[in-house]
């Protein structure tokens, strides 16, 4: 037997072995199998560890030992969520300390120039940030900074509509003497040289995130832009060249669904080759939420069409990939099951989802209290009563309770953990090449 990944030693700790008893055992039902040249492998999605076994000491009693000892094999009559649950609060209760808010999504504007039907945002126009509420912005950052370095995230609407208030922050904060460093999610169409010179000087841009949803006439269709500028698709992608050159580092996200699927290959190789030799450029796929209600067959074709896609993206732009296995058990998702970001909405609102703008709300600037009551119940785990108990990836999943989009998780789809699981098997199987080879 060999071990291919060390479990994690809190939750090892907290379990200890378990004791072998004249019992009847059976496998926990977060462990995942696959097999490799005559070897069959482990994954324990409790305690993070992965073994190997030699197939002809499968039946050895001394095998069995371990695989009780460590939590592989449990009593007929365990529960094994509960067992995921406690192990779950422990590492909750061990971040429960107070931390200090550093990232702050600012809204500059709820407004927009594109019209994209997909959009969850009530688009508001009039809805501009004043410098009023600008200047609390400053003094509530200060405050909750307490002389840490910050992190803004420039979020609207589309945050260059209103780009005043990111020059007034932005020097308020370096007035203030704190160090900070900005990323923008934006459509990437209001970008000039101008625009472009500030982010990169006064506003300490590092990262601008830019949505894209096809080639050039589809593009045009989906986003729908209020204002005509002929060719838009050209225009962004003169933006991007002209952010890269700058040393800002792009991030392009690319949205799929039924609506445009058939034109993703398309827009997949024009990026491919337009940008190749790019260093500072990013793309990653996203299903658009409403996946989850297209047929079996249609799901099938979109989580095949994101796999076709990412291959290609990750032979080209390879970088930026994900620890291949987690730590530990998952103890939190995203900003809103974390106590150290908040997003301050054009009111002066603050809130606890950037995707939210009138729920989940916090408090404001102004009383500078933060409810805690609300962070608590929005950010515990989510259960799907029938699904959660037996899926085998359960201790990996966090989804946050009041998140918007945690009816159409689209990891919750029977057909796409399947997949995830078999990911995770051909990880799996790599890591145990990888050993073999002694990389
Ligand atoms: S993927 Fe869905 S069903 Fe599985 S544990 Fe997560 S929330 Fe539950
Ligand atoms: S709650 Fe949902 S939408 Fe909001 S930040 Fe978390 S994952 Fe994103």
């Amino acid at each position: 037997m060999e071990q291919l990944l060390k479990p994690d030693s809190i939750v090892m700790g907290m379990l200890g072995k378990q004791n072998v008893g004249e019992k009847d055992y059976r496998p926990l039902t977060y462990v995942l199998s696959a097999e490799e040249a005559n070897k069959k492998l482990y994954y324990n999605l409790l305690t993070h560890e992965i073994i190997s076994i030699d197939l002809y000491e499968l039946e050895s009693s001394e095998i069995r030992k371990y695989l009780i000892e460590n939590w592989y094999l449990v009593p007929e009559e365990q529960d094994d969520q509960q067992l995921v649950d406690e192990c779950r609060a422990v590492l909750t209760l061990m971040d429960s300390g107070p931390k200090k808010i550093h990232v702050f999504y600012i809204f500059t504007t709820l407004d927009c120039n594109a019209r994209c039907f997909y959009c969850f945002e009530k688009r508001m126009p009039g809805s501009n940030m004043t410098m009023e509420t600008a200047s609390q912005v400053i003094e509530y950052i200060k405050e909750q900074a307490d002389g840490e370095p910050v992190k803004i995230v420039w979020f609207g609407g589309e945050p260059l509509f209103n780009y005043p208030i990111i020059d007034f922050i932005s020097d308020g904060i370096r007035e203030k003497g704190l160090q900070y460093e900005a990323i923008l999610i934006s459509n990437g169409l209001l970008f000039d040289s101008d625009l472009i010179g500030k982010a990169k000087n006064l506003w300490n841009v590092k990262t601008v995130q830019i949505t894209l949803d096809g080639t050039r006439k589809v593009y045009k269709r989906v986003k729908a832009y209020v204002t005509d500028v002929g060719d838009p698709f050209e225009r962004v992608m003169q933006n991007i060249k002209s952010l890269l050159k700058a040393e800002i580092r792009v991030k392009i996200r690319l949205n799929i669904g039924l609506y445009n699927c058939s034109d993703m290959r398309g827009l997949v190789d024009y990026l491919c080759e337009e940008f190749k030799n790019q260093e500072n450029l990013n793309v990653y796929v996203n299903p658009l939420f409403e996946l989850i209600e297209y047929t079996v067959n249609e799901r099938e074709y979109m989580y095949d069409l994101q796999d076709e896609m990412v291959s290609k993206l990750n032979q080209v732009f390879g970088r930026n990939q994900k620890k291949e296995f987690p730590d530990t058990i998952a103890n939190g998702s995203c900003m809103a099951s974390g106590r150290e970001a908040v997003s301050i909405l054009p009111d002066g609102k603050v809130g606890i989802c950037p995707n939210i703008t009138n729920d989940g709300l916090l408090g404001d600037i102004y009383t500078k209290k933060v409810d805690d009551k609300v962070q608590e119940e929005f950010g515990r785990r989510f259960y799907w009563e029938d699904k959660c108990r037996n899926c085998p990836i359960y201790p990996d999943c966090y989804i946050t309770n009041g998140c918007p989009n945690k009816d159409s998780v689209e990891g919750c789809d029977p057909i796409k953990i399947q997949r995830q699981i078999k990911q995770i098997q051909e990880k799996m199987k790599m890591r145990c090449r990888k050993i073999v080879i002694g990389d």
